[in-house]
């Protein structure tokens, strides 16, 4: 490329006899500095995932490991940017989208989660003490690993989707993964069996907000979905880009904002006496946030309910 720019200089230098300042020949040439790209978004396999490649330390730390199954596909494709295995795992909660593949990766030395995503996973019957794909370290509030630009930070604020659920902020990088404290836009699925509460969710996601600084994109646990699929939301089984890009820390805050009203506007529902099906059927939370999906706003309520009855 640099040599043909070069020729086409040269020639119009020698037609138009003038010198290579002329401003037809001021040509800006451009290439990638970007000689370090370490950090991947793994689209696929229940939900969304990321891969820090760590060359200090010789390994890929992979931040959610997908369905049980999927963790061949992993390595397949983390194959075509580094020859590093995978030696760490984050999981950003218990659910199998997120850590099904725990135990397919022969190399890895560590899994961290949080105390109470490690309960959960044992409490499944799909984990036993001793057996792989159990987390080996686990943390109650915060968590650090790495140094300097590979820096990783995992917080946890309290009870939302589950109660184990972690935020994993990359902060050199200004990139942090939310898990399901934020799927996508849309009502999240509140794990009450597994201390979900869609009662304290509001004020988990105020803390991220207010606790976090200097992120600017956000990965979602699951969308954003491009908007060829039919309809927001679904999951896109068998495409072949289910995810069409990160969120802001905006998008966050209004996230954040979505989930504190819409709480509030059933509490107040609770208050006056209403059903959950009233509830959901006088919700004016669509009016004010018209891309957002609703459609669990069902489920959610009747877990808000059952909290706010036994208070
Ligand atoms: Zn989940």
């Amino acid at each position: 490329m640099r040599r043909r720019i070069y020729v086409f200089v040269l020639f119009v230098g020698l037609l138009s006899g003038r010198s290579l300042n002329a401003q037809s020949e001021q040509i800006v040439q451009m290439d990638t500095l970007n000689v370090r790209d370490v950090l991947y978004h793994l689209a696929g396999g229940g939900g969304n995932g990321l891969a820090l490649i760590d060359e200090i330390n010789g390994g890929v730390i992979l931040i959610d490991s997908k369905l049980p199954g999927w963790g061949q596909a992993v390595e397949e494709v983390l194959a075509q940017v580094t020859d590093l295995p995978v030696t760490t795992i984050i999981n950003s909660h218990y659910h199998p989208g997120h850590a099904g593949s725990n135990g397919e990766f022969e190399e890895v030395e560590q899994i961290i989660a949080h105390e109470n995503t490690r309960e959960s996973m044992l409490r499944t019957g799909s984990y036993r003490e001793g057996a792989s794909g159990l987390p080996t370290s686990t943390f109650r509030d915060r968590y650090t690993l790495l140094d300097d630009l590979d820096r990783v930070e995992l917080y946890h604020f309290g009870r939302a989707h589950t109660d184990g659920d972690i935020v994993v902020v990359f902060p050199e990088k200004g990139v942090a993964y939310l898990g399901d404290l934020f799927p996508d836009k849309a009502v999240p699925a509140i794990d009450f069996e597994y201390g979900g509460s869609a009662k304290d969710f509001p004020a988990t996601l105020a803390k991220i907000v207010s606790g976090i600084d200097g992120v600017t994109r956000v990965i979602t646990g699951h969308g954003p979905f491009p908007t060829t699929y039919a309809g927001r939301g679904r999951r896109a089984r068998g495409a072949d880009r289910p995810w069409s890009g990160f969120m802001t820390w905006s998008d966050l805050a209004e996230y954040s904002d979505f989930i504190r009203e819409l709480v509030a506007e059933a509490e107040e529902a609770f208050g006056t006496g209403q059903t959950v099906g009233e509830t959901v059927a006088g919700l004016t939370i669509g009016d004010r946030y018209v891309d957002y999906d609703l459609a669990a706003a069902e489920a959610m309520v009747t877990v808000l309910f059952r909290e706010l009855a036994s208070q």
